[in-house]
């Protein structure tokens, strides 16, 4: 029996890119191909010129369809070929093979927020929840809303064989979070972009909408990050602390490029408060949550391992915020 693709890509919403897809057919036995869309709808074309080019770069079996069915992760192309400007996965890979020897690795912590109604999930109709204090890892009652939605996207995940690491609620009333890891790039932004497509896929069906927005509630409410744990083959080894201690020293000299390309909005995130190290000030340090980069206390002990840039915004893009701090920490390295 023929089989339904999905494919999916990125699209050129300014200032945040969507998420879109659409459904194909395929003969039984056929491999998902190229295919086509009308880029004048998407913010990457003009309507005399609108055709774009849909090139798949990661296939996984679908867990919401049937058990032929699969998610096509697809990039970008121009008709002839070459990257569209929107295409952020080509310069990713670019980056990746020029430091392959390194062998980079990442494990990206997502946070979000489910909303309805323009409300978070489960907040009174006027007025606000009990502060934040319960709700981080909590468990009971009406603390926790979304919580049936957070276990059909896990198990998704897995059926769909993303490397999703687990899952945690947030400190906010309404957010959740999950993590995909350990993975090289670009393999790390095709499995993020993905499970970001399963999460506000299968919110649909419960009427709610999960939103990637950094700081979805002003106030004394957290953000929503995407922490980036990195390493690179000399950090893992014996030893590796001053490798680590290098990454973060060549991270800090290229913070307003970082910061500037970590999400749309992160100086509504990174205010000092909430866990969060000021924007325009650059830190590291073990343990420490209000640091810009943390080194997670086994890393300490352990003298090797990996560093937490906590500063990406929820809504970061995995390819840019990958290229970048491979470019950083490698280039100073050779
Ligand atoms: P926390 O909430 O305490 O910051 P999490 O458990 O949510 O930590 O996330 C830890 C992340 O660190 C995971 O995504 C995991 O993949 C990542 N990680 C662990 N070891 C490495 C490593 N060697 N290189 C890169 N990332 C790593
Ligand atoms: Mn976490
Ligand atoms: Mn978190
Ligand atoms: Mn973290």
């Amino acid at each position: 029996m023929s089989y339904q693709a999905e494919y999916i890509w990125i699209d050129g919403t300014k200032p945040s890119p969507l998420i879109r897809s659409k459904t194909k057919v395929i003969p039984d036995g056929k491999e998902p191909g190229i295919w086509g869309f009308d880029g004048s709808s998407t913010n990457q074309a003009t309507g005399e010129n609108s055709d774009c080019v849909l090139q798949p770069v990661f296939v996984c079996p679908d867990p919401l369809r049937g058990p032929d069915d699969k998610l096509v992760m697809c990039e970008v192309l121009l008709t002839d070929f070459t990257p569209h400007p929107t295409n952020t996965r080509a310069a990713c890979v670019a980056v990746a093979e020029k430091y392959a020897e390194h062998e980079p690795w990442f494990g990206i912590e997502q946070e979000y927020t489910f909303l309805q109604d323009g409300r978070p999930l489960g907040w009174p109709l006027n007025g606000y929840p009990a502060p934040q204090g319960p709700y981080y890892c909590g468990v009971g009652g009406d603390k926790m809303p979304g919580r049936e939605i957070v276990e059909r996207h896990t198990v998704a995940c897995m059926k769909a064989g993303l490397a999703i690491e687990g899952t945690n609620a947030e400190v906010m009333m309404g957010q959740w979070e999950f993590q995909i890891g350990i993975l090289p790039p670009p393999l790390i932004g095709d499995q993020l972009w993905t499970a970001r497509w399963l999460l506000f896929r299968i919110a649909e069906d419960f009427g709610v909408f999960a939103t990637l927005e950094p700081k979805p509630v002003l106030g004394d409410w957290n953000g929503a990050g995407a922490h980036t744990n990195f390493s690179t083959k000399e950090m893992r080894a014996e030893g590796g602390w001053d490798a680590i201690i290098a990454g973060c020293e060549a991270i800090g000299k290229n913070v307003d490029e970082h910061v500037s390309n970590y999400g749309v909005g992160i100086a509504d995130r990174l205010t000092g408060a909430h866990e969060t190290a000021h924007y325009s000030q650059f830190s590291y340090g073990t343990s420490d949550r209000g640091a810009s980069i943390r080194i997670p206390w086994v890393v300490a002990k352990e003298r090797k391992g990996w560093l937490e840039d906590r500063r990406p915004n929820a809504n970061m893009d995995p390819y840019v915020v990958s290229r970048l701090l491979v470019e950083t920490v490698c280039s100073a390295m050779s």
